[in-house]
């Protein structure tokens, strides 16, 4: 999955989620988040972000955004 991380706070470009084939961007509390059970992995999504905030849950430290995406989405 995808994970978007803290450059998106009070971001909400939502360049994002115009470009996301399956509508898994959800809003977090102050910025938006993934739903890592419907993200399917296309990558998409993170050359279109501005602020460089969406990044592959495979780079190291991501553990607490994924974490807070999955929390955050699936408040919804
Ligand atoms: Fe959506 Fe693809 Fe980005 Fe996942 S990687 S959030 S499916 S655009």
């Amino acid at each position: 999955t995808y994970v978007v991380t803290d450059a998106c706070i009070r971001c909400k470009y939502m360049d994002c989620v115009e470009v996301c084939p399956v509508d898994c961007f959800y809003e977090g509390e102050n910025m938006l988040v993934i739903n890592p059970n419907e993200c399917i992995d296309c990558g998409v999504c993170e050359p279109e972000c501005p602020a460089e905030a969406i990044l592959p849950d495979t780079e190291n430290g991501l553990e607490k955004w994924l974490e807070l995406n999955r929390t955050y989405s699936e408040q919804w």
